[in-house]
């Protein structure tokens, strides 16, 4: 998920909004305004109502960005890499990159976010009573405390991709020590939960509650596309296990990238019946790539007068690895989900290829062939 826009950076974590946050925050404050508020807090005027209802909505997501804040901030003290949180309709599925050091790490890290989400539940509630909840402020912290609580609780369901997986995964990855029987587990058992949501979501749906229903559900779907994301991603780590850069690589020489079109094509395009080309400019240097689907695109007018260099990707955002190193480090790397070149292979600070999705999972299948006949 993508943030739309950047709110800024708290301790070097920048912390980004994607467009369904303000969807949400927009019905959060509609059915506090609407409905909540003028039930628990009698005889106030709409506009009060209204304030009230963004107050709230605007706590539920600041109390949302102290649970993701936690999770960042422990990966960070433990070394992970954390650049962004992306809030978005569901706020609570943290994506942290990098490796887990270990088990214990993982359960702090995971750990944390339900703690922060219960710490404001039992701070709201504990107000609401200290304020009472004829009161403005004693309703909205109250609610606001009780939203928190379910946060926690839902959040420590023991199934990938929650905090409750997380910890499940790292239970069993300490008493095991198998991090990929761990990961098959705590995906397995998130797709159990997301399951058992949609018969509960399918029960809302038959019981009149539409909207109830169809929200049950789309969470549900979530959590059951994400752990199944997590297993396949665990499939491919552990396929992975054992090889090089160099034998999942696609060798490649860097080729002009001042020649037009036309001329590349005759001359690089047709001949090697590659799909992606390392572009190297004037001066010697990597200038970017180039894929035959960007080249296909090229008007017919174009093909013939601009340069290759006009349509090439940048390679600023790929990272750059060894022929030596282990292939799974690969799969840690943040990439676009749209980019088809996973990395650049450097040896000896010459480009010596590339690794692309396509190329991996040939590699792949070859490990395996290879694997069933010793
Ligand atoms: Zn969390």
């Amino acid at each position: 998920m993508r943030s739309t826009f950047t709110l800024g950076r708290i301790g070097g974590v920048k912390v980004g909004i994607n467009w369904s946050v303000l969807v949400i925050a927009g019905l959060i404050t509609v059915s506090l305004a609407g409905g909540i508020l003028p039930a628990t807090v009698a005889g106030r005027s709409d506009a009060e109502y209204l304030i009230g209802g963004v107050i709230g909505a605007i706590g539920l997501l600041g109390s949302i960005l102290a649970h993701e804040l936690g999770h960042a901030l422990m990966g960070r003290r433990h070394g992970l890499e954390v650049e962004s949180i992306p809030l978005w309709l569901f706020g609570g599925l943290a994506q942290l990159d990098g490796e887990l050091p270990s088990a214990r790490v993982e359960a702090k890290v995971a750990g944390i976010g339900p703690a922060i989400s219960l710490f404001v539940g039992v701070v709201g509630v504990g107000a609401a009573f200290v304020f009472g909840t004829s009161s403005m402020a004693g309703a909205l912290m109250g609610w606001l405390g009780l939203v928190n609580v379910v946060l926690a609780v839902f959040n420590l369901l023991p199934g990938a991709p929650l905090d409750g997986g997380r910890l499940l995964h790292a239970f069993i990855w300490g008493r095991t020590g198998d991090r990929h029987k761990a990961t098959r587990s705590a995906s397995a058992a998130g797709r159990v939960i997301g399951y058992g949501l949609m018969g509960i979501g399918l029960f809302q749906f038959m019981l009149g509650s539409v909207v109830g229903g169809l929200w049950t559900g789309t969470i549900a779907w979530v959590l059951v596309t994400a752990a199944g994301a997590e297993a396949r991603h665990s499939q491919l780590q552990s396929g992975l296990s054992g090889l090089t850069i160099e034998s999942v690589m696609e060798p490649r020489e860097p080729v002009p990238d001042w020649l037009v079109v036309e001329e590349f094509v005759l001359r690089y395009v047709l001949p090697t019946r590659q799909s992606l080309f390392l572009l190297v400019g004037f001066d010697g240097r990597l200038s970017g790539y180039i894929s035959i689907k960007d080249l296909a695109r090229v008007n017919e007018d174009d093909r013939l007068i601009q340069p290759v260099r006009r349509y090439s990707r940048s390679l600023a955002e790929v990272p750059v690895v060894a022929p030596h190193e282990q292939a799974q480090q690969i799969l840690n790397a943040r990439q676009a989900a749209v980019s088809p070149v996973l990395a650049l292979v450097i040896d000896g600070g010459d480009p010596v290829g590339l690794v692309t999705r396509s190329g991996l999972s040939g590699a792949l299948e070859r490990a395996r062939l290879v694997g069933r006949r010793t």
